[in-house]
């Protein structure tokens, strides 16, 4: 209970890998309060801007609350007959493997294990992929090929125990927030060395002691040669090298590779090997920017090889640490969520685990082959083999390498469905059957973080509508299809318990993944489970592996691999001279069904964009503020350019949230070509070629509206305000009448206009009044448009009487765009606070103005604004 009487339950934060656990509290209104778990070990009560801001994203504003066939609303019972019925249908026709599940890190464990039971046990097909492919594949194929099993032996315990802690591919500081401050508070603590590798400058640099701005895709060549420098500094540990097969060979190829691809000085690799070298707790973090690769699992494999070769892993402060994307990808990974993947860590090409699995569900049979990864599964939709598609909380038309193939492919499925919490995303409009699911706040179940942690996600807000929660929809299909008893589940404990069951017949067979210590709980002690990390038996709760020397292999040994630099899939041409790296913002979180909900999470970066560097901004005829034309030779995108340094010469990055709902022309996955890792199937998400010119339109525009605008020029983004919409819009269409268009754009065709309109030059603002208060206000012109936003995001509501000024007037302040979303403080009113009251430091402002003393992302940012004004003041 807090103080205001009403209770708070335990829960899980629903976006990534971190897993911090929440304390929720419905606010009777429908939202929910929501504050850090000071008893979660994941974040002892931290949250990150995104988790802070989950009581704003529960709301049912564009919530699917029915069943739809062909859209219309149906009751469940058509529904699921006809899911039911097409699967039959299509398995009888073509096979099981005419048809897939394409499912999510989304998902909690126990919607997962039935879905994965239902495909590879009753439908008889391995064609069940996850969006967690995207993520992190490459790592699971890493730590199969060195340990024997998927196993992550880094816990989170380790950040504050390291020495020196490498961040590879990994912008912690805005993609795993909550760690990110663990880590620097652990350097504030005992003086931990960070080094971040990675070829932009992103904001987990600021903490960083060295910068390895490496060339894409060269990260093997470079712990080649620390592997090659510890061996000649005699810093290898001979004796766990005895624990592994391979070393020889391995040493030989890192000996025969070159650095000269990673673009790094022989000073800067000195630096770097120097550091391993003279540490002996060493933690090594990476994510997609390893992951993501033609070469991922070469990658973390290159990786491995230096801590095995070493000893420095399983004991604490030392060993690799892998950080999943989502929320429950190593849920995904432990229940067999992957194609190539059974159920707790066995295998699908190991006859006794498929055997005792199949014994153990009472299947007819399980597939002896892997079924299709993500990027085959949607060829073989796109040319036939799958005729019954079953997609589950992921927008793969948008967040698929070569959105727009895979978009027309699911067009064309047979038969699609898709179970969603809203019918508003690019995937769902193409699915002939639609089902409304759960959401995180609603729903019980478990999922898995980035080391080992089963936490408990709680129901606290009803099902609304129709809902219902992902395992009931699939035990129903299930039972529907024929296997009344293997889907007979009661509740979500049952499930868990099976599962746990069937992860002890795993351990028996010597798999690391073992719950069974899980497999008797009572329905009341699974209500109350609290944050545990796996292996939990009888015997062993949440121990560490590999400091023993005991790996997973037959022999009991790890492998090291003999692995050799080779660069990414697509060749830089004239014809495509920049290289395109993809990844995340700060405040958004996939393609923002949730986390776009949020004014607050809107504010920090409201609109697509492409970081491009100085001289090729200069060199392309490029300046700030201007819309630039991405191209590759698989689809095109619209991007606000943002000239930066962060990013190298002839190297563009570009963020991956933008879809067909807010940005339909910056779907940038739509460029991304879908190549993958030979061994992972992982997709190269960070090194397309493209090419990069300036896009001139004919106007540009910027407007603001209290409810949804009707949009459909060129280019248009559109982002939740504190009061309503704010969009930027840009058209080589020209407009002959504004006022019409913007009665069109705000749907207000017997509104009060007032307008300023200069024909001659181009030149539009128009306010659009209702009762004395304004519903939408548009400014055009024949440049980007130089209006203040925030300030004027804000108005709609009021009756605004100055709006076509497009800023305050002269004597009120404005806070300029948000910097610190958690306190919601712009970068205005910091650059004052700098200037009127001296103030120098990160701490002093987070002192007078609270920015950066909540979850601490802005932090590098504050910093920079801070660097800024000292390096102005110095030329001064
Ligand atoms: Fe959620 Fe942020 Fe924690 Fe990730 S770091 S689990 S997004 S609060």
């Amino acid at each position: 209970m807090d103080g205001t009487g009403l209770p708070e339950t335990r829960s899980t934060c629903p976006y990534c890998g971190v897993g911090c656990g929440v304390l929720l509290r419905p606010d009777g209104h429908g939202g929910l309060d929501v504050r850090g778990d000071p008893a979660h070990p994941a974040n002892f009560g931290r949250l990150c801007s995104k988790g802070a801001a989950l009581g704003e994203t529960v709301g049912l504003e564009q919530r699917l609350l029915t069943p739809r066939v062909n859209g219309q609303d149906v009751g469940w019972d058509t529904a699921l007959q006809q899911v039911a019925d097409r699967f039959t249908q299509t398995i009888a026709e073509h096979g099981p493997d005419g048809a897939a599940f394409y499912v999510s890190g989304q998902l909690l464990t126990e919607d997962y294990y039935v879905a994965n039971k239902l495909m590879k046990g009753f439908i008889g097909s391995a064609n069940i992929d996850t969006n967690s492919r995207l993520c992190m594949a490459s790592s699971v194929a890493g730590h199969k090929r060195a340990f024997g099993s998927d196993t992550v032996p880094g816990t989170y315990e380790d950040l504050d125990e390291a020495d020196l802690v490498v961040l590879v591919g990994s912008n912690l500081a805005w993609c795993h927030p909550v760690l990110y401050q663990r880590l620097l508070a652990a350097r504030a603590a005992r003086g931990t060395k960070i080094v971040v590798i990675d070829p932009r400058r992103t904001a987990s640099c600021d903490g960083a002691d060295l910068h390895l701005a490496l060339q894409p895709g060269s990260d093997v060549a470079l712990f080649n040669r620390l592997l090659v420098t510890l061996h000649e500094g005699g810093a290898l540990d001979k004796a766990f090298i005895d624990r592994t097969h391979g070393f020889d060979a391995t040493l030989r190829a890192a000996q025969s590779d070159s650095v000269a691809p990673t673009g790094l000085t022989e000073a800067e690799i000195a630096a770097f090997c120097a550091l391993w070298m003279r540490t002996d707790k060493v933690v090594t973090i990476y994510s997609q920017g390893v992951n993501q690769s033609t070469s991922g699992s070469d990658k973390v494999n290159a990786i491995l090889n230096c801590h095995l070769a070493t000893g420095r892993i399983g004991t604490p402060g030392c060993g690799p640490l892998s950080v999943t994307g989502q929320p429950n990808a190593m849920g995904g990974r432990e229940v067999g969520g992957l194609a190539n993947m059974l159920a707790c860590h066995m295998d699908l090409e190991n006859a006794d685990h498929r055997a005792a699995v199949r014994d153990f569900w009472g299947a007819p049979a399980v597939p002896d082959a892997p079924g299709l990864k993500a990027v085959d599964m949607f060829r073989a939709v796109a040319d036939g083999r799958i005729k019954a598609l079953w997609i589950i909380h992921t927008n793969p038309a948008v967040s698929m390498p070569e959105a727009d193939a895979v978009r027309d492919a699911i067009a064309a499925c047979p038969f699609t469905v898709v179970s969603d919490i809203t019918a508003h995303t690019d995937t769902a409009r193409l699915a002939e059957v639609v089902l409304p699911a759960t959401a995180w706040a609603e729903k019980e179940g478990t999922v898995t973080n980035s080391d080992r942690t089963i936490s408990r996600q709680r129901r606290v807000l009803p099902a609304p509508g129709d809902a219902r929660d992902d395992w009931d929809i699939l035990s129903e299909v299930g039972r529907r299809m024929g296997f009344a008893k293997a889907f007979d589940y009661a509740n979500a404990a049952e499930i868990l318990r099976e599962y746990a069951t069937l992860s002890g017949i795993a351990g028996q067979f010597g798999r690391d993944f073992d719950i069974s210590g899980l497999a008797d709980l009572s329905d009341g002690e699974y209500a109350d489970l609290s944050p545990q990390r796996w292996p939990i038996t009888p015997a062993c709760q949440g121990g560490r592996f590999f400091a023993d020397g005991q790996f997973f292999h037959p022999d009991g040994k790890a492998r090291m691999l003999p692995v050799t630099w080779t660069p990414p899939a697509a060749k830089a041409s004239p014809r495509f001279p920049f290289r395109l790296n993809t990844g995340r913002v700060r405040d958004q979180w996939h393609t923002m069904t949730r986390s776009g909900l949020s004014p607050r999470l809107s504010a920090h970066l409201a609109e697509p964009f492409l970081d491009i560097h100085p001289d090729d901004a200069m060199a392309h005829g490029i300046s700030a503020a201007d819309l630039v034309q991405v191209s590759s030779t698989t689809g095109t995108a619209i991007l606000r350019a943002r000239i930066t340094d962060a990013v190298q010469r002839a190297q563009v990055f570009a963020p991956m949230h933008w879809t067909g709902e807010t940005a339909p022309a910056a779907r940038i996955d739509a460029l991304v070509a879908a190549v993958c890792d030979p061994v992972s199937g992982q997709p190269e998400s960070k090194a397309s070629v493209v090419a990069v010119a300036r896009y001139d339109a004919a106007w540009y525009g910027f407007a603001v509206s209290r409810q949804a605008m009707v949009l459909d020029t060129d280019y248009w983004a559109l982002a939740r305000a504190a009061q309503g919409y704010r969009a930027e819009l840009a058209s080589r269409t020209h407009i002959a009448d504004w006022e019409a268009e913007a009665r069109r754009m705000f749907d207000a065709p017997n509104a009060h206009l007032s307008s300023v309109i200069d024909t001659k030059r181009g030149v539009a603002r128009i306010a659009v009044h209702a009762d004395g208060t304004l519903i939408g206000a548009l400014f055009a012109s024949p440049d980007p448009v130089a209006v203040v936003r925030d300030y004027l995001a804000d108005l709609p509501g009021t009756d605004a009487p100055g709006v076509l000024l497009g800023r305050p007037a002269a004597d009120v302040p404005t806070p300029g765009p948000t910097l610190c979303s958690c306190f919601g403080v712009g970068i205005n009113t910091i650059l004052s606070a700098i200037e009127t009251q001296g103030l120098m430091s990160v701490e002093a402002i987070g002192a007078a103005l609270g920015a950066g003393t909540n979850c601490g992302s802005c932090r590098p940012e504050i910093a920079e604004l801070l660097q800024s004004v000292r390096i102005r003041e110095a030329a001064e």
